[in-house]
Parts: structure tokens; sequence; C-alpha cells
């Protein structure tokens, strides 16, 4: 068996780590609205979060003391254990770390900083981040699906998009859209997944299902 997860909305609580930044620069003087119009700007720009990018696009609007700004934002960064959902933490401790792998996209180092410090490496057979595609994961997940296909596998992410790709091209594999409460606010719903959760204590029972059955 292996289980491939996703890192944003799915185990990490990328919600809060933005509503975080924003109080941030709130300190300097930033509206909610001038803050993720940079954010989107930002990822427009670079096609990821990127704290710098945030804060030069910020300073283009009002000029501040970004170097202040970006000292606190590094300070936030420097420890995100607690930006991982705590179900997290029981769902790895229930599967072998050989069974478990991080899919996640990422364009900038923020992504691997993210990672980093959210201490959760040792719980990962593999941890791979992908500038790829940002709405495609299927040409990441190809050679895990070819050497492993005799096992079953499982796929979880937030985005519906990736789950229906998921499907589309490995129908064998189980496919499980992560729609928690504090998500990433995208409404629409696969209608391709085998299983909508809310957190991976439901992943875990349907895991666990797949085995009870066969
Ligand atoms: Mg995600």
């Amino acid at each position: 068996m292996k289980i491939i997860l996703d890192f944003d909305d799915t185990i990490f609580n990328t919600h809060r780590l933005m509503r975080e930044f924003l109080e941030i620069v709130k300190k300097f003087g930033f509206t909610e609205k001038e803050f993720f119009k940079a954010y989107q700007k930002c990822k427009e720009k670079v096609g990821d979060f990127n704290p710098k990018t945030i804060i030069e696009l910020l300073n283009e609007i009002r000029p501040f003391d970004k170097t202040k700004a970006e000292k606190k934002v590094s300070l936030m960064l420097d420890d995100l254990k607690d930006f991982i959902y705590s179900d997290f933490f029981d769902f790895a401790k229930s599967f072998n770390k050989e069974d478990l792998i991080l899919l996640s996209f990422g364009t900038t180092g923020t992504q691997k900083i993210k990672i980093n410090n959210s201490k959760i490496a040792e719980f990962f057979k593999d941890i791979i981040i992908t500038s790829r595609d940002k709405t495609d994961k299927t040409e990441d997940v190809r050679p895990i699906f070819e050497k492993y296909k005799k096992e079953k596998i499982f796929f979880i992410d937030d985005k519906t998009i990736q789950v229906d790709n998921i499907k589309n091209n490995f129908p064998e594999i189980i496919t499980m859209e992560m729609k928690r409460p504090q998500g990433s606010g995208i409404t629409t719903e696969s209608r391709l997944a085998d299983h909508i959760i809310k957190d991976l204590y439901d992943a875990r029972n349907i895991v666990g299902n797949y085995f009870d059955k066969n």
C-alpha cells in the first residue's frame, strides 16, 4: 500500500498561515484587500506563495519598513509545527512510514521552508515538491503508480481538479478529496473522487475499510 498526500490544506493549515501573515502586514498599515491582492499578484508572478514577493508588491502600493516585515515573517515561518492539522499525527502513526509519500506543488523555496519547518519529514518515505503543473500531478504520480501498481494506492488532495486528473489517468488509484471546514474555500466538489473526506480520521477509516473488505 502507498498513500500519496498533498500538503497545503490537506495536512497543513494554509488558511491560518495566510491569516497570520495578514496580521503582520496589517501592523504596517495594509488592509486585508491590499494583502490578498498582492497575494494573488504574487501567485501570478512567481507561481506560488512567496513572502518576499508579497512584501515587494505591498511596497509598490506604499513604501514601508520591508526589512522589519521580512523579519517578522521569517520568524513566523521558523516554527510551523502548530500549522499541521492535529489529525495528521494520529493518521501518520497509524501507518508505516514506508507507505506515506508527500506530494506538494511549489515553485519557490518557500514550499521547502514550510515543509521543513513543519517537522513532518520523519513521517514520510518520500517528500516530493513539484513545480511541473499547478493543477495536475499526473506526471509526478506516474512513476509511483508504475512502481507500486500491484499494491493499493491512495491519493488525498483538497483540489478537485487534482483529484479528477488522477482518477482520470489512473482509475485504479483510490482518490479522496479533502474538504476541511476551514479549507481554501473552493466549493466545487469532485464527481470523480471515490471519497469526500473532512479530515484524516475519515481517510484512516476509509483506508482501513479497503483492507477489511479484501
Ligand atoms: Mg492542497
